[in-house]
């Protein structure tokens, strides 16, 4: 069958077997970004810039890859805007 392939998002899976988080999200419930720029770095994979909110710590964290453990290194602004981030 012809035609333009379909990227299968959601199950991808990178070479080291961990899960590609492209499109998927961790954020507050009702959380309203403060930018554009900050909302696509909320749903981006580990291996782009992938921002979180671990509502454990409830800080928001750049996710680093990571096979074996989540990893990652705080930020406390939007780095596109300069907003201070919240938990909401
Ligand atoms: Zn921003």
């Amino acid at each position: 069958m012809k035609g333009r392939p379909v990227r299968a998002r959601a199950r991808a899976l990178h070479p080291d077997g961990t899960p590609c988080l492209d499109g998927t999200r961790r954020v507050p419930r009702g959380f309203t970004p403060c930018c554009a720029a900050f909302d696509r770095l909320t749903r981006n994979c580990v291996y782009d810039l992938r921002v979180e909110w671990w509502g454990r710590h409830r800080r928001w964290f750049v996710r680093l890859p990571a096979p074996t453990a989540t990893t990652g290194l705080e930020v406390r602004f939007c780095p596109h805007c300069g907003a201070r981030l919240g938990a909401r």
